[in-house]
């Protein structure tokens, strides 16, 4: 991969000085699908930012935090310590608002120290580039002082790297002229007093006749010869002339070009130097500067490590304040880590949905779920409630306030006790992928079959109306076997929004009824969208068809079909429960996706046998023949 860089990038590609191992473990794994459902940093409509987590909780102020941002919204941690170390340092800035204005001033004025570290590595940066990196660090001194009277422990730099920043610094600002050019080879980059040649090459182009002078003065001290002058022809150039009763005074190292009737001319190599500096002093100057800068450059890229730490601290420090920031600004709280299973969110809010809302428009609604064996609280949320009542909106705030604790965010909730979970995953509606010849229900299922596959106990599943790209019956029957199957063999903890009220009629003591409330006067229907216990006993799609324009008639017609086809059919009646085993059992019969071979042979592909031993080998060999032929 190195050398692939390193042939594309066409220069040293040296600021890349070591490799970060992560594990796959580190952090929440989200899927494709569920990133876009989540609209973590593209909406679904023209996958702008617009509308999406990133635009309401990006308040970060350099194009490093920015990046790390949006690096951090697609890696959640899963370990409470790290995501708790995180929220510690955002506290800390939440607490005292006026450091976390002075920060976010400071950063404001903070160029891309990473970009700006890379040129000097692969040797492109120009003076400017130069003279950003040395603002930018005496603003991070500031910063970094802030960050200690607050008590913020740095991530990445010690001691070892703000003293390397302050030599960068101090070589700039001894070196670099502030308003320099950005061309390497047209002068204007260097200070004076930073190389005496230099300084020599500019005096002599600013003032030649003044240093002809003071040469001339030397050579008339040294020789005695008072009447000893300069001159200059276009045929020899600068000379020397000594009239003839000064001839005997000639020094040797004066070189005789020419003589004449009233006295000689000479030379002298110091002459020759000097006339040819004053020809090239230009085109001198813009080379010694090159030479200069280049020299300066290449000893601030020796200290690329250091450099690009302080981008990382600087990066992070940005976020923290961002998040520190956006939960001053929508009110936000600190989240509780624990590890009992449970998630609890106490009046969560969506925080983008909310965002667009005037203010305290917005219903908050609690959930309690847990997947832990014993816990009391069910792990399944199953969620009924009419169209437009806000169910899409109260599935995806809780995946998204999970997201936001596990990245060290505060959330948008009254309180929020969460237990790290390994992966989210969320099924919302449904979406064509005609262009890969995958239709709408395959779509469908192909993402349920992957969540059903990967699921764990410690995971978040969100599904909103699974089944219903399909007929009424066939829908139900996948909508209820899925439940099951969440229930019995994955445990995860699971928010399942769905228009079929018949799988209300599912009992089983981890699963609990939800509904969204709704107000019904003379005929009118207020969504409240208040989440309460129980279900739904009506979907309100044809109140919703009139709120959408409908034409009359066309309601009129509906609601007499809907008049004339109640008692609606149920497709299919709940498990006996008196046959039904305790969930706890591993004997449930349980209404399989996937046959027993397709889940031995799914088994057998994700196995590394590298990572195995001898003797769990023979135990999956001999647990597969069990499953596969039971009765042999
Ligand atoms: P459908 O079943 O038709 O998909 P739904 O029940 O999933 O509808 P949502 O799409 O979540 O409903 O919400 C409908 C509208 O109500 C959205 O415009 C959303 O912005 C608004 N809304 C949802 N929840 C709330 C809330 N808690 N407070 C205020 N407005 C809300």
């Amino acid at each position: 991969m190195l050398e692939y860089l390193e042939q594309t990038a066409g220069s040293s590609i040296s600021h890349i000085n070591n490799l970060r191992i992560f594990s796959e473990t580190e952090f929440v794994s989200i899927d494709d699908s569920t990133r876009k459902n989540l609209e973590l940093d593209q909406n679904l409509r023209d996958a702008g930012l617009s509308y999406t987590l990133y635009e309401v909780l990006n308040q970060t102020c350099t194009a490093m935090g920015a990046r790390l941002l949006r690096n951090w919204l697609h890696h959640p941690l899963t370990e409470s310590g790290k995501i708790d170390a995180r929220l510690d340092r955002v506290g800390r800035l939440y607490r005292d608002q006026k450091q976390l204005v002075r920060s976010r001033e400071i950063l404001s004025s903070i160029l891309d120290i990473e970009r700006l570290t890379g040129r000097i590595a692969m040797e492109r940066a120009h003076g400017k580039d130069i003279i950003a990196l040395k603002q930018s660090a005496a603003h991070f001194f500031k910063l970094a002082d802030i960050f200690r009277e607050c008590d913020i422990p740095f991530s990445f730099i010690t001691d070892t790297e703000i003293s390397a920043a302050h030599g960068i610094f101090s070589l700039i600002e001894k070196s670099v002229l502030d308003d320099c050019s950005i061309m390497l080879n047209e002068g204007g980059l260097i200070k004076k007093g930073w190389s005496e040649r230099l300084d020599e090459l500019h005096m002599l182009r600013d003032n030649s006749n003044a240093v002809l002078e003071k040469y001339l003065m030397e050579e008339r001290e040294l020789t005695g010869i008072q009447n000893l002058k300069i001159k200059y022809n276009r045929l020899i150039g600068y000379f020397f002339e000594v009239s003839k009763g000064n001839l005997s005074f000639v020094p040797e190292h004066f070189i005789r070009r020419r003589s004449l009737a009233n006295g000689d001319r000479y030379t002298t190599d110091r002459l020759i130097e000097l006339e040819t500096e004053l020809n090239n002093v230009h085109a001198n100057i813009n080379e010694l500067e090159q030479k200069l800068f280049l020299e300066i450059r290449s000893t601030i890229a020796e200290k690329t490590g250091e450099l690009l730490l302080i981008s990382r601290e600087i990066a992070e420090m940005d976020v923290i304040q961002s998040f520190a920031r956006s939960a001053t600004v929508n009110a936000w709280v600190r989240p509780v880590f624990s590890d009992n299973g449970n998630m609890c969110i106490q009046e969560g809010r969506h925080p983008v949905v909310e965002a667009h809302l005037p203010s305290g428009e917005f219903i908050p609604n609690s959930i309690c779920l847990s997947s832990a064996e014993n816990a009391e609280l069910p792990s399944f949320a199953l969620i009924t409630g009419p169209n437009m009542a806000g169910k899409s909106t109260f599935l995806r705030q809780t995946a998204l306030i999970v997201l936001l604790a596990q990245i060290g965010s505060f959330v948008p909730a009254e309180s929020a006790e969460i237990t790290p979970v390994d992966r989210i995953f969320c099924r919302v509606g449904a979406s064509d992928n005609l262009a890969r010849g995958e239709s709408t229900f395959l779509v469908e299922m192909t993402e349920t079959a992957h969540i059903l596959r990967n699921a764990t106990e410690r995971s978040l599943v969100i599904m909103d109306e699974v089944g219903r790209g399909t007929s009424t019956e066939d829908g139900l029957s996948i909508a209820w076997a899925i439940t099951e199957y969440l229930l019995e063999k994955t445990g995860a903890k699971t928010l399942f929004a769905t228009h079929y009220h018949e799988l209300s009629q599912i009992k089983h003591p981890r699963l609990a009824d939800f509904c969204l409330d709704v107000l019904e006067t003379e005929g009118n229907v207020v969504f409240l969208k208040r989440v309460k216990p129980g279900a739904s006993a009506n979907s309100y799609g044809i109140h919703v068809a009139r709120l959408a324009g409908i034409p009359d008639a066309v309601v009129r017609r509906a609601n007499e079909i809907l008049a004339n086809s109640l008692p609606g059919k149920t497709v299919i009646s709940p498990p006996d429960e008196s046959k039904k085993e305790k969930h706890s059992s591993v004997k449930t019969p349980v209404p399989q996706l996937f046959s027993e071979e397709e889940l031995v042979i799914d088994e057998i592909i994700t196995l590394n046998p590298d990572a195995i031993t001898p003797l769990d080998a023979l135990s999956h060999i001999t647990r597969w023949k069990n499953l596969l032929f039971p009765s042999k």
